[in-house]
Order: structure tokens, then sequence, then C-alpha cells
């Protein structure tokens, strides 16, 4: 079994679509980032990479590189199940907390949850997606992720036993 953590968050702009999770919230302002800004998957991206002791988001996909730019955020993500997948782990349930003062999560949080599933092969049980907002954080203008992430060793099939001679 491993452990990952990640955590992740961008500044509020205005103008912007606001990704979380790979859906689309209706809000007049977005996550600013060089990216599409998806400060969740960003966070589990990072937990992943994480787990597997790996290079962090950052530096697989450095902010300077113009081929990231807008980029979609599940792009990432596929990466890091990649290596997660060639090192012969699989995701058991990952956890997150987003911390924001609006829009509220609660009515999108089952939408999120349905496309961290999709996006990552995961039941819904599988998935913690809560919300708190920033009190006394000084972060109003901001949306902060934590994402922790458990993943265990894909069991390899037994060989077929050879029959033996009667
Ligand atoms: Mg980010």
């Amino acid at each position: 079994m491993r452990i990952g953590y990640g955590w992740d968050s961008h500044e509020f702009k205005r103008g912007i679509p606001l990704r979380i999770g790979g859906v689309t919230l209706p809000y007049p302002k977005g996550l600013g980032g060089h990216s599409d800004g998806d400060v969740l998957l960003h966070a589990i991206t990072d937990a992943l990479l994480g787990a597997m002791a790996g290079p962090d988001i950052g530096s697989l996909f450095p902010p300077s590189d113009p081929q990231w730019k807008g980029a979609d955020s599940a792009v990432f993500l596929r990466e890091a199940l990649k290596r997660v997948a060639q090192a012969g782990y699989a995701v058991v349930n990952l956890d997150s907390t987003l911390i924001l003062l609006a829009p509220k999560i609660g009515p999108h949080a089952a939408a999120i949850r349905a496309s961290v599933c999709a996006l990552m092969d995961l039941s819904p049980d599988c998935v913690g997606i809560k919300a708190k907002t920033p009190e006394g954080m000084g972060t109003d203008n901001a949306a902060i992720a934590h994402v922790a992430v458990l993943l265990e060793k894909v069991q390899k099939k037994a060989p077929a036993r050879r029959k033996t001679a009667k």
C-alpha cells in the first residue's frame, strides 16, 4: 500500500471558466493558471505522483512550457495514472477537501464526483468530495484543494497450474 497527498491553490479571475474536477461550474469567475486552473485535478495529480515518490506536477508540466497553456488538466491526471499503473499499483480511494468562499460546492458535488470517477475509473463510493469556506484564512479570492489517495499493489494472476499426469 502507498499513500499520497496533494495540495494546490489558484486565484479567482473574472471572465474565465471555472473548472473544478473536470466540471465547468456556472460562476462569473474562474481559476487563473497556465492550464485550465483545475485546482482539484492538480491536487489529485500531485497526490498520485507523490504516492509514487515521483516528480511533482510542476516538474512534469512546467508552467513555462507553452504547450500547457490553457491545457485540460485531465491530461496531467492521465499521465499520473499511467505512472501509477506502470509501477504496478491501482487507486483504492481518494478523499478531497476544497476550500473556497464561493460558489457553493454542495449542489455540484455529485457532478464533480462523477467526473473524477470517470477520469480515474473509480466507483462513487471511492471518491470523497468535501468543501469548506476559508473562515479566518484571508483566502477569499482563491480556491484551495487538499487530496489524499491510497494505492494498492495490483495482484498478478497466479500462473496456471500444470496438470499432473495420472
Ligand atoms: Mg495548479
